[in-house]
């Protein structure tokens, strides 16, 4: 008899980013509340990396599940060609009113991949659609966009990509801006800039994500920007990980002077509820796409493409993302992160700490590092040995948590990225 759910998994589920031979067990989870996941064995987690950067407002959040159970009473699903309905109309109005002035358009999908896949789609469509041929992208070295075919190829070839090689379109890699490396990246660009069929430049704004909470300037960023903008190259902002707050700022564009082209978002814009992307462009993208020949329309949709549910979750989402007590926890968890970063620092282990808002990595001294580094599975079952929830990027570990966290609970999970020290 196999009962727990931990056990009936592991004869038919097949996990992501998971060695199914060697991994142990997974953990099942019954419920969560808060900044708090509870096991079928009794034990709790304290969430601190939002279960992969989805559920900023937490777990089971009263607000959005009653917006959502509404609207499953009302209208699940409908077609969204030829069709249309309240909680897309309402998403698309509030989000644009709180991106960049001159996003003008939203096209739903539904998940950070396919809401980069769409970016790429419409920045090469553009430039096809007015018969030029600019087919290239430009890419940070580093980064991550995604895991379908078009977002691995402009993520960093590594081995998540490596059997796939052959497959993948060529991109241009720029190295990220981070202290030092400013010049470097800025030169590289300029150079490229003078190449006629660069279509596009795609990044992650502020921080790299799953490079290991990579992070670099806006001043940089902007300026980077700047040239683009200065010789039509279309920018696309992936703002999946850091939009929604991560960064201390609602969107880390608001950082900004320059305007993205093209915009991603997913994890958050649920509240980690429902699967749900958005591609936002502006309305000289959109333009491009407008023309009494059908062969320039976006060809591009999903069966779920806007579905209503993820769509009202979403917009309950977005009830508490407009609150002031949504900016005031950014601030006090950025100050938080501050404060514990600076008792870190010249500590033996520690070789690096890094934060841009409510993301804090560190970044552990080991000799070679590498994603399979050893270090990596004792610190993540370190955490888990004290209820706390971080998945380390080979030797980095950093913290992400739902805004909701408690000031104790990040004590909690301060003390153990203290105690990790020891491991190194
Ligand atoms: N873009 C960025 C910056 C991400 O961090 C991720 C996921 O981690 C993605 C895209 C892909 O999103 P998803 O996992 O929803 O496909």
């Amino acid at each position: 008899m196999h009962n727990s759910l931990s056990e009936r998994d592991q004869l038919v589920n097949w996990h992501p980013y998971t060695q199914m031979q060697t991994a142990p067990p997974p953990i099942g989870i019954t419920r969560g509340e808060g900044a708090v996941l509870f096991t079928e064995d009794g034990r709790e987690f304290i969430d601190a990396v939002s279960s992969w950067w989805v559920n900023i407002h937490g777990h089971a959040h009263p607000h959005i599940a009653e917006r959502v159970s509404q609207q499953l009473r009302t209208l699940e699903h409908v077609i969204f060609a030829g069709f249309t309905h309240a909680p897309a109309v309402e998403l698309a109005e509030r989000v644009l009113k709180l991106l960049p002035q001159n996003q003008a358009r939203v096209f739903y999908s539904d998940n950070g991949s396919t809401a980069v896949e769409v970016a790429l789609k419409m920045a090469l469509q553009f430039w096809f659609n007015q018969g030029k041929d600019k087919t290239k992208i430009i890419a940070f070295e580093g980064s991550y966009h995604g895991d379908t075919f078009g977002a691995m190829s402009v993520s960093e070839r590594s081995v998540f990509t490596r059997p796939f090689q052959q497959y993948l379109f060529e991109v241009e890699f720029l190295p990220v801006p981070v202290p030092g490396e400013e010049e470097l990246t800025t030169a590289q660009l300029e150079k490229l800039l003078d190449r006629e069929d660069i279509a596009a430049f795609i990044f992650e704004p502020l921080v790299l994500g799953t490079a290991g909470m990579v992070m670099y300037s806006p001043e940089v960023l902007d300026h980077l920007l700047e040239l683009c903008r200065a010789k039509g190259i279309l920018v696309i902002a992936d703002e999946v990980m850091t939009g929604f707050g991560r960064t201390g700022k609602r969107f880390a564009c608001d950082y900004l002077s320059q305007e993205p082209d093209l915009m991603c978002f997913s994890k958050g814009l649920t509240g980690g509820t429902m699967a749900l992307g958005v591609t936002t462009s502006s309305q000289a993208i959109y333009d491009s796409f407008l023309s009494e020949d059908k062969t320039k329309t976006f060809f591009h949709g999903h069966s779920y493409t806007a579905n209503p549910v993820a769509c009202a979750a979403s917009l309950a989402s977005l009830d508490l993302v407009e609150k002031q007590s949504f900016l005031e926890n950014l601030d006090r968890i950025s100050v938080s992160h501050a404060a514990f970063a600076r008792t870190l620092e010249g500590k033996p282990g520690i070789k690096v700490c890094r934060q841009t808002g409510t993301i804090l990595a560190i970044e552990f001294e080991v000799g070679q590092t590498s994603y399979f580094h050893s270090l990596r599975d004792q610190l993540y079952n370190l955490a888990l040995e004290n209820g706390v929830l971080l998945r380390p990027l080979g030797n980095i570990v950093y913290v992400l948590p739902p805004y909701c966290i408690t000031n104790a609970q990040l004590e909690k999970v301060y003390g153990v990225m203290e105690q990790m020290r020891n491991l190194v």
